[in-house]
Formats: structure tokens, sequence, C-alpha cells
């Protein structure tokens, strides 16, 4: 007890999927995850930093907070640091989105 257990969702490497927000990507092992509360990361977890999501910021001018399901800029990461889980945005599939341009 104490110590959350380490999560996917707290990786460096996390992503949520563009079109289906219950999978997530891990741009690692470059494949889809599903997240359930047995599943232990992987061993290349890498817990995100206040660095790394400075740097994710500098590089892509934001961030997507996941508890909020908004996109957080930098005056407003520290509103959700530490309390909500704040990834590096969505990844998005071009199968998925190859295919829903046929569909319009
Ligand atoms: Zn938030």
């Amino acid at each position: 007890m104490g110590k959350p257990a380490t999560n996917c969702r707290n990786c460096l490497f996390f992503k949520v999927h563009d079109s289906y927000e219950y999978l997530e990507y891990c741009i690692n092992l470059r494949e889809v995850v599903v997240l359930s509360d047995e599943k232990t990361p992987c061993p290349q977890f890498k817990e995100v930093t206040f660095e790394d999501l400075k740097e994710i910021l500098s590089n892509e001018g934001f961030l997507y907070c996941v508890s909020c399901g908004e996109y957080i800029h930098f005056e407003e990461l520290e509103k959700h640091l530490g309390k909500h889980t704040v990834i590096r945005g969505h990844f998005v599939d071009d199968v998925t989105s190859e295919e829903s341009s046929v569909a319009d």
C-alpha cells in the first residue's frame, strides 16, 4: 500500500488512440495496448517527468489531459500535473483516417 502502482498512463511512451478513446497506443512498442487494473507496464516503462512534459510542450506546443479530456498549454500544465493524467497526445492511426476519409 502507499505507493501507487506504475501504470502505462504514467509512461513517456503512452498515447490515447485518436479514434478509440478506450484504446491506448505505445509509441515505443508501436502497438495498441488495452489497459486494465491487472496490466503491468512492459520492461521499457519510463515514468514521464516534468522535464519530459516540458520538452514535449516545446516540440509540439501542447499536451493532452486525459482526466479533463482537453488539450492544455504550458500555462495550464501546473493545474493538471500531479492530479491528472497528462500525456503527449493522441495517436492517429493512418489506416483509420484513410477509412474515415473514404467514408466521407
Ligand atoms: Zn486536467
